[in-house]
């Protein structure tokens, strides 16, 4: 970046080079997850079990279906798709996924719905991008996944935090929601199946999110990365379902429901019955942005309306059970360790956010203590809740395989025994 500086300071263009220059000041998780690793002592000679990542691959029960990885072997093999494809997709896999997503709704959406992206992530960035713009804001949820803020914070887009509940089973405070917002907030973003909560809304909550949302004019981003990945009581309604009374856009891919997190598929879609979004001036916004994105592998793309179509149901099954039972296994194991309490239990997605009780514990100073000192003596990763915004907190991921979780949460329990306070 040149820097004009003509005779005396020029305070302007010196602000714009740092704020370009810096990193934005967030957490990510990878970042933790990294330094957590680093100072797990190998010395000990343990095992090393992560229960901070959502990366269900390291474990072999979670793996994708074979008519998944046929489908990629069978588009690479045709030749047809070693060129570039329309930078908004593949037009079949822009009619697969209107078709996948149109099933849970009561209209039907189209290929000019569907927008294919490099991931959720790539959806997630796409679409803050296209809210952003001088002194607008969005509302986000807290505890929530951190590659918002840092999305948000590269767009100069203000930030503002409502909580959900833990002892509402994770809903929205709506309360907070409506105080938060003003004349320059443009959406809000809700997670279902919820990361890091385990957090599965009922219809009648997603519906008054959206009675809200249309009373204060805004956006819903739905993220529905963790679509179908429901497991309790409460079955996974999509946030498209109340298109017709607020815009919403709705963000998806195959990493988490396809095991397969590193193809890097996704999809931005405005569910919009309404047709908010059909604005000539919007679409051609939303089409000149994605020219200068590069979206996932063309036979990748390629792959995918034979993935929506033929996965059978027992696949879904299979996942949703090895879910309920870790999760439960997780849940039960918690019981167990006095200075952490699972105040709801999940019943979908692929973590829970566990409250930690320092008073219990003799030298553990906060969460990121209490995480770095069971890396180093217990060689077991666990996401400090102020990663996710919650200070005190802490996150597990059970999508892993139920030995290697019974493991890790004896060697929780151990280091509790270790650390517990002498009364
Ligand atoms: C994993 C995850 C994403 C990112 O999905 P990718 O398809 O891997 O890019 C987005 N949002 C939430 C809540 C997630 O947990």
């Amino acid at each position: 970046m040149e820097k004009v500086n003509k005779g005396g300071a020029d305070t302007t263009s010196t602000t714009i080079t740092a704020s370009t220059t810096t990193a934005p000041a967030t957490i990510t998780i990878k970042g933790i997850l990294g330094l957590l690793m680093e100072s797990i002592d190998e010395s000990e000679g343990k095992k090393v079990i992560s229960l901070g990542m959502g990366d269900p691959t390291a474990y072999s029960c979670f793996h994708t279906p074979q008519v998944a990885q046929d489908s990629v072997l069978h588009a690479l093999q045709s030749h047809n798709f070693n060129g570039y494809a329309p930078t908004v997709g593949l037009p079949q896999t822009r009619r697969a996924v209107a078709e996948y997503l149109s099933r849970d709704l009561p209209y039907k959406l189209t290929s000019d719905d569907v927008f294919i992206t490099s991931g959720c992530t790539q959806a997630i960035d796409v679409t803050l991008a296209m809210l952003a713009r001088p002194g607008a804001n969005i509302l986000l949820p807290r505890p929530g996944f951190p590659i918002y803020e840092l999305c948000a914070a590269f767009r100069h887009l203000e930030v503002r935090h409502f909580d959900l509940l833990p002892q509402k089973g994770w809903e929205v405070d709506l309360d907070a929601l409506e105080a938060l917002a003003d004349h320059n907030t443009v959406a809000t973003v809700v997670i279902n199946p919820g990361n890091p909560c385990g957090n599965v809304y009922s219809y009648q909550h997603l519906e008054k999110i959206a009675e809200t949302a249309k009373k204060l004019r805004i956006l819903v981003i739905a993220d529905e990365v963790y679509g179908h990945l429901a497991f309790g009581r409460n079955p996974f309604v999509p946030m498209g379902v109340f298109g017709e009374i607020v815009p919403v856009l709705t963000l998806g891919s195959l990493s988490k429901r396809w095991m397969v997190p590193g193809w890097r598929l996704g999809w931005f879609v405005t569910s919009d019955p309404c047709g908010m979004f059909r604005e000539p001036k919007i679409v051609e916004r939303i089409k000149k942005y994605f020219d200068v994105l590069g979206g996932p592998a063309t036979f990748i793309q390629a792959a995918v309306p034979c993935i929506l179509e033929q996965t059978e149901e027992v696949y879904f099954k299979r996942t949703n059970y090895l879910l309920k039972k870790s999760s439960d296994i997780c849940c039960d194991r918690i019981k167990e360790i006095p200075c952490i309490t699972c105040p709801h239990r999940p019943e979908g997605s692929m973590a829970v956010m566990v409250k930690l009780n320092l008073s219990l514990l003799e030298d553990i100073s906060d969460d990121i203590d209490f995480c770095f000192k069971l890396a180093k003596e217990e060689s077991v990763i666990i996401l400090p809740g102020t990663a996710v915004g919650l200070k005190n907190w802490l996150r597990i991921t059970f999508a892993v395989d139920p030995s290697s979780l019974e493991e890790a949460l004896r060697r929780i329990k151990s280091f509790y025994q270790r650390h517990a306070k002498l009364l």
